[in-house]
């Protein structure tokens, strides 16, 4: 992994005069990490420089995040842009909209799940069930360190027969566990798709990905662009199918007004 700005004169070789399709994760990539989901907001600084980047005509963006969607898009609030929520599984954006997984009985599963959750968690403290419609989360960042083995005892427990069923998936993110649908659809396949459909206004074919994100669900999507764009981790480095890291999410501000000029 390659500090981005120690190679930025390979870079901007490599985007000058080509379309960019950039795809942003948000949590712990636009903002900073914080105690509740609620909590995180964006900057209004880089909100204006990402709609003017959402406006360019040869940059197109689209914000890949696990929150859902609606949640997503009141975060960011601009146009033009693309947002997939759930990791894939709700996308909307100029000209496409869809929830991709409606299987029969499975919101049914998630209710069950998230009420025997609620019961068998409910003695620990600092630990919450978020329904997002197409996925639960379990947040444990304010639950004692201590008791972070015993929150992922109960979760595991409490999913193993719906797992044994194939009725969901289970993934872990930074501080969360979560329930999925039982596909095969994560980050990476929803970039590919979008790659693949995408139309610029000028140079079609010459288009360079850039994916950035700071999670172990981003890595789908870095591991996809591997051979193709630009693939950027935010955070300490660390064994990531990444090429390359950024430190913050100011750093991915100047990256991303210096790359784009706008
Ligand atoms: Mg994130």
């Amino acid at each position: 992994m390659h500090y981005l700005f120690d190679e930025w004169g390979d870079i901007k070789k490599r985007a000058r005069g080509r379309s960019l399709f950039i795809f942003l994760d948000f949590d712990g990539t636009l903002t900073p990490i914080v105690k509740t989901p609620d909590k995180a907001e964006l900057s209004a600084k880089f909100r204006t420089l990402l709609g003017k980047i959402a406006e360019s005509q040869n940059l197109k963006l689209a914000f890949i995040s696990g929150r859902g969607l609606a949640d997503i898009k009141n975060k960011i609030g601009i146009k033009n842009a693309i947002y997939s929520g759930n990791h894939g599984l709700e996308i909307e954006g100029p000209k496409i909209k869809f929830s991709l997984f409606s299987l029969p009985g499975y919101r049914k599963t998630l209710e069950r799940i998230k009420n025997d959750l609620k019961q068998n968690i409910s003695s620990v403290r600092g630990i919450f069930v978020e329904d997002k419609g197409l996925s639960l989360s379990l947040h444990y960042r304010q639950a004692e360190k201590k008791l972070i083995p015993r929150i992922k005892t109960i979760f595991h427990e409490t999913v193993i027969s719906y797992l044994a069923g194939n009725k969901i998936k289970v993934r872990s993110g930074k501080m969360v566990l979560e329930i999925r649908p039982p596909v095969e659809w994560d980050k990476g396949r929803v970039v590919l798709w979008l790659l693949a459909r995408q139309i610029f206004a000028a140079k079609k074919e010459d288009v360079l990905p850039v994916y950035i994100g700071d999670d172990v669900t981003d890595e789908d999507a870095f591991k996809a662009l591997r051979n193709k764009g630009l693939t950027i981790f935010v955070g300490k480095p660390k064994e990531s199918y990444a090429r390359y890291y950024l430190k913050s999410p100011n750093e991915v501000m100047r990256f991303l007004r210096d790359i784009s000029g706008a």
